[in-house]
């Protein structure tokens, strides 16, 4: 069903969820006896099953286990890695079902959104295993005397990469990750969100079904706070995607160790609508972009910067779109927006716009909690007159609330755009303008005339954060090799560097700056003949 002014329904769509296969649990790396926690689906708080609550003895024990199976890990031939990854892609595809029906389960998400997981998790094992060899490769690099040292960089595993993930996108956070840090030889050990342990299994189990040994892959379930200090007392890398204010509690007992940490962390991130925008696709794909995952999703947008001559004309078309949008559950296709994951992110998202209607803003769609539907879900939800003193102005919801203010021209969408401790993702519509637009956007991804998915999926160019959105990247180049310590070989030819046996120091530096001024002469004539 289509409701026409508000998101309504779906026709009977519910399911009762399957439980977890209760062997799942049994892949948790923890000794026997543990606790168990018991995790419910937001979707109508049933119950998905139960996994052990792991100790910090727990993780130091897994690291150890992973730790030991590395070395053998890192002296398989890439080939046959690859052929792993190669492996893994085929069964998600294969498994598809079950995959998208524990995904719903745990999160609360739409079919379509659970799908686009698995199309990414999928997409970017395919991409790894294609290019892994090209970026491992070792690269002959310019030796300090040329001709007499050969010099060669290499890269190696860091040994054990441990990996933190949120709840928002289960299956792909926690595994596109691990797969460029398997690839370059590493062992892992993931923590997932308490919320969503069951996704991070059942990708486990595909990984070891595809042939990955036994121990390189470790997983614990836990309190983060519990864990997380553990896991950076034993990796040699830690690759953590979540809120800001947490990945700066873990990057500082990384900076302790000295271990090499990445972040991918919070936005408030903007849509730019600029006056020459098509304004129909740009209305569909803010909508696209604002409320898919039901805004929990670190790159969706929670500010529209519109020009002023097109302001009431898009923000008519975006309403339209809005309330068209069709909210709902279970295994149904047509279902544009799901449930919110839990009652945090419900308080959440409820006290966000409580705060703003009572300053004042102005409410132009949804901000109505749909117990009707499931516990958890809340209506897609625009707002205008939205200012500095609301929570909504500058705070990441991380739900389905957006505001959308005026502006007088491209150079104030500009700057307030920008104005903002984030800097993730943008959007910018626009027929002619949007890349310089661009240009001048402090956000690590920036898509013209779509919402996210264009830059997200553009696996071999770099994802990340400016600013407190991040540090480091994923996908592309930089998202396997940092997984990996460069490693300079030299080899000198006939005499080593320094004076030769028998000449005086004086004449060797008297010789040395010949050769530099020799070098100096060639470079010059070289780049004159090149134009460099
Ligand atoms: P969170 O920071 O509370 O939790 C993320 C993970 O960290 C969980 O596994 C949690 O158990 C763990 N954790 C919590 N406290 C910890 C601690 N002290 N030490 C170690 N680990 C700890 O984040 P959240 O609220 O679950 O997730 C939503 C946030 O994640 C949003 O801010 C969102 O923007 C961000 N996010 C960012 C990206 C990205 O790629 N940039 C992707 C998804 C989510």
């Amino acid at each position: 069903m289509t409701s026409t002014t508000r998101p309504g329904p779906m026709p009977a769509t519910q399911p009762p969820w399957p439980l977890a296969p209760s062997h799942l649990s049994g892949l948790v790396a923890s000794a026997p006896g543990r606790p168990l926690q018991a995790s419910f689906s937001p979707v109508d708080r049933g119950l998905i099953g139960e996994v052990p609550v792991c100790t910090p003895e727990d993780v130091a024990a897994a690291t150890a286990t992973a730790r030991a199976a590395q070395r053998q890990w890192a002296a398989v031939p890439l080939r046959q890695r690859r052929a792993v990854v190669g492996r893994f892609h085929a069964l998600l595809l294969q498994r598809e079902e079950d995959i998208l029906n524990l995904v719903q389960a745990e999160s609360g998400k739409s079919r379509l959104n659970a799908f686009e997981e698995l199309a990414d998790a999928a997409l970017t094992a395919a991409y790894y295993r294609r290019t892994a060899e090209r970026f491992l490769r070792p690269v002959r690099r310019t030796g300090a005397a040329p001709g007499l040292t050969r010099t060669t960089e290499h890269r190696l595993p860091k040994g054990v990469v441990g990996i933190i993930s949120p709840w928002n996108y289960p299956l792909t956070l926690a595994v596109s990750d691990a797969i460029p840090a398997l690839l370059a030889g590493n062992a892992v050990v993931l923590k997932p969100d308490s919320q969503t342990p069951f996704t991070a299994l059942m990708a486990l189990e595909l990984l070891r079904e595809a042939g990955l040994p036994q121990d390189v892959f470790q997983i614990v379930t836990g309190d983060g706070p519990v864990l997380g200090p553990a896991m950076v007392a034993g990796v040699d890398f830690l690759m953590f995607t979540g809120s800001s204010e947490t990945g700066k509690i873990v990057a500082r007992q990384c900076a302790e160790r000295l271990i090499g940490f990445s972040g991918e962390l919070g936005g408030k991130n903007a849509t730019v609508v600029l006056a020459d925008a098509d304004l129909a696709k740009a209305a569909r794909g803010a909508a696209q972009g604002c409320f898919s995952n039901s805004g929990q999703l670190c790159i969706s947008m929670e500010r529209i910067y519109v020009h002023g001559d097109v302001f009431e004309d898009f923000l008519a078309a975006f309403t339209a779109r809005v309330n068209a949008l069709r909210l709902g559950t279970g295994p149904g296709w047509e279902v544009d927006m799901g449930s919110l994951t839990g009652q945090r992110q419900l308080a959440r998202v409820s006290e966000h716009v409580e705060d703003a209607l009572s300053k004042g803003a102005t409410l132009i769609a949804g901000g109505r909690h749909r117990p009707d539907l499931g516990p958890y879900f809340y209506e897609p939800t625009v707002l205008t007159g939205v200012t500095e003193e609301m929570l909504v102005a500058r705070e990441e919801t991380f739900g389905p609330v957006v505001s959308v203010y005026r502006v007088e021209d491209d150079e104030e969408a500009v700057e307030r755009a920008n104005d903002s401790r984030y800097g993730l993702n943008a959007s910018v519509w626009s027929a002619r303008r949007g890349e310089s637009v661009a240009r001048r956007l402090m956000a690590g991804t920036v898509n013209i005339n779509d919402g996210y998915s264009a830059a997200w999926a553009s696996h071999d160019a770099p994802m990340g954060g400016m600013k407190d959105s991040g540090v480091g990247r994923r996908h592309g180049r930089e998202g396997i090799l940092k997984y990996t310590e460069t490693q300079t070989v030299a080899v000198q030819r006939l005499v080593p560097v320094g004076p030769p046996p028998g000449m005086a120091n004086e004449r060797y530096t008297r010789l040395v700056k010949g050769a530099l001024r020799l070098v100096k002469g060639a470079l010059r004539l070289i780049g004159r003949r090149t134009g460099s």
